[in-house]
């Protein structure tokens, strides 16, 4: 191999995130010369951000059912039976040396010095321990396929700066919050290398709405059931927290759903509370003298209490026995199906993840190499997987990481 103007390496890593600092890790303790090139001013600014400055690394359990993509749950489940949650709770504790704390109430699990910090420090670390070389500021501009390898294009400390590489992983993440560096450049390289790419959105990403009555809820907080619904079929149901936002909502539960509103249009429903109408009818009967206000209230914060009892047009200072059935029936579709109105969402500059990307059909799911190019292995976000809230999207981008890792390194000390 000939360096043209910059390092030589066996397999080089494009994206020093997540995904790639794994990739990196794997391929080099399996003996390839590794250079990592990141963009950014510095590896894994994504990390360093995640789970509120926490980094909720894991899960404490995964099925299919927390994750989405337009391609094959086969290929999916087969990705996630090479590395088990088990067996990277192991990696980081005993390899990296991390030791983990599981929020068994949030189902989620974060390092136990609540530290973004130590979880990025420690990857790029055990990175270099193993023999990667990592070069933070160079920037890839370009993706060229040559008998032998690729010239990988790029500007690094604000010069061009071209290398050679026998092996490419390419780990540039999705164009959620792109001033972390994943600002979707890396999909132009993929299709530069003939990959197609699903239709991209921004998804776990809060919703707004133009109604002032919501805006003013700002900073409340409650639990809801919610339901995604195309028409009246339910797309997908679950309970989890709501958030107001000067803006209209977020938290999990909207984070969760936005999914379905942002790419298939859905509409949303909520209970609040997660109340059905059997538990309220329980719920006023056993207090039935009560302000039905202060009802409301028990079950949910009492400013959104007050908004649903003015657009039920009912007054909070009633008594639960007062009710009459006609007020029963417009008070009740507005505490167990309400509509939520949305007229947009906050957009890839607040959403955690990108939906879409490249198909998984465009790879060989037990290596992670482009069907398209030979000696190009993908990785983490690039792809059309999200996972949810909770820990599942760097669940992602550990295991591909990972895989993409090891098979790069494979193939770089294979013959021809
Ligand atoms: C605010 C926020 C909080 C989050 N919290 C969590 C959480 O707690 N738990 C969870 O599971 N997930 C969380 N996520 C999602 C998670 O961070 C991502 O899914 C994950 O980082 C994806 O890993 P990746 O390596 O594929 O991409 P990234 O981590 O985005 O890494 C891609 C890297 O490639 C680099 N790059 C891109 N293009 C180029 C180029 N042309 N040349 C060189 N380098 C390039 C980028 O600078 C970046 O460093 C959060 C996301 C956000 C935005």
């Amino acid at each position: 191999m000939r360096s043209r103007s910059g390092p030589v390496s066996d397999v080089v890593v494009v994206g020093g995130g997540a995904a790639g600092l794994m990739a990196a890790i794997f391929a080099a303790q399996n003996h390839a010369r590794v250079t990592v090139l990141e963009g950014s001013r510095a590896c894994g600014l994504k990390i360093l951000i995640s789970g509120g400055g926490r980094c909720n690394l894991l899960p404490t359990a995964s099925d299919m059912s927390d994750f989405f993509t337009s391609g094959s749950r086969n290929v999916l489940r087969r990705l996630f039976r090479t590395w088990t949650l088990e067996e990277i709770t192991e990696f980081f504790e005993r390899d990296l040396e991390i030791p983990l704390i599981r929020d068994e109430a949030q189902a989620k699990v974060f390092p136990k010095s609540e530290s973004a910090r130590v979880v990025r420090d420690r990857l790029v670390a055990a990175a270099r321990e193993a023999g990667a070389e990592i070069h933070e500021g160079h920037r890839v501009t370009g993706l060229e396929r040559h008998e032998g390898g690729f010239v990988v294009r790029g500007r690094r400390d604000e010069r061009p700066h071209d290398v050679e590489a026998s092996v490419l992983i390419l780990a540039s993440g999705g164009q959620s919050l792109p001033k972390t560096g994943s600002d979707g450049a890396g999909f132009a390289l993929a299709q530069g290398l003939g990959h197609s790419l699903i239709e991209r959105h921004p998804a776990l990403v809060p919703l707004c709405s133009t109604d002032p009555a919501f805006h003013e809820l700002a900073g409340v907080s409650t639990r809801v059931r919610w339901q995604a619904l195309a028409g009246e079929k339910v797309l997908e149901e679950r309970e989890r927290e709501l958030l107001f936002t000067h803006r209209g909502y977020s938290g999990p539960a909207i984070l969760d759903a936005s999914h379905w509103v942002v790419r298939d249009g859905a509409t949303l429903r909520v209970a609040w509370g997660g109340l059905s109408e059997a538990e309220w009818q329980r719920h006023f009967t056993a207090e039935s003298r009560k302000r039905i206000d202060v009802l409301l209230s028990e079950v949910f914060p009492r400013r959104l209490a007050e908004l649903l009892l003015e657009r039920a047009g009912l007054k909070g200072r009633m008594r639960a026995t007062q009710l009459h059935p006609g007020q029963w029936r417009r008070l009740m579709p507005l505490l167990t199906a309400f509509e939520l109105p949305v007229d947009g969402n906050e957009g890839y500059r607040k959403a955690e993840v990108t939906g879409g990307g490249v198909p998984l059909s465009e790879v060989n799911p037990s290596t992670l190499e482009s069907r398209q190019t030979p000696d190009l292995f993908l990785c983490g976000e690039i792809f059309d997987v999200i996972g949810r809230i909770g820990g599942f999207n760097f669940l992602w981008a550990w295991i591909t990481g990972r895989l993409a890792g090891e098979s790069a390194a494979a193939r770089s000390k294979a013959p021809g």
